[in-house]
């Protein structure tokens, strides 16, 4: 079964695609960068291959939160939309896919940075750092 992987901003400015992409992979991110940028304890995304994501409405706004990548946002809203890594691949916030909930998380990452209110108990992996041992 084919997944689309459409979105976009809150107030409609930006809007994404990607074509299907068949691993509905997606993590919880606990990372201080993504606390920060999204003004929340954690953040979800799932990965897309960068040559297939495009913008169908609007331009991101981008900014550089560290040398991995830059953050997409609408100029508008301020939403999050994604993390444009430097590698082959898109970080999407699931929250802003128009199917968040067929992208179930399936890990937790840097949860060395996790708010130590934040109660995650859902039986799930969790690593200390990323897949790469560096922020995002
Ligand atoms: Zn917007
Ligand atoms: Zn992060």
């Amino acid at each position: 079964m084919s997944v689309s992987v459409n979105g976009g901003c809150l107030c409609g400015a930006l809007r994404y695609t990607s074509t299907p992409y068949n691993e509905k992979a997606a993590n919880y991110c606990h990372c201080r960068l993504c606390q920060k940028a999204n003004g929340a304890p954690v953040v979800v995304f799932t990965w897309v291959p960068k040559e297939n994501f495009k913008f169908a409405k609007g331009k991101p706004q981008r900014y550089a939160t560290s040398d991995k990548g830059e953050r997409l946002f609408c100029g508008t809203c301020g939403t999050q939309v994604g993390f444009e890594t430097k590698g082959p691949v898109v970080g999407v916030t699931v929250p802003t896919l128009d199917n968040p909930e067929d992208f179930a998380p399936q890990q937790h990452i840097f949860v060395s940075s996790k708010q130590p209110w934040f109660k995650d108990n859902d039986g799930l992996p969790h690593l200390k750092e990323g897949p790469d041992s560096e922020s995002i």
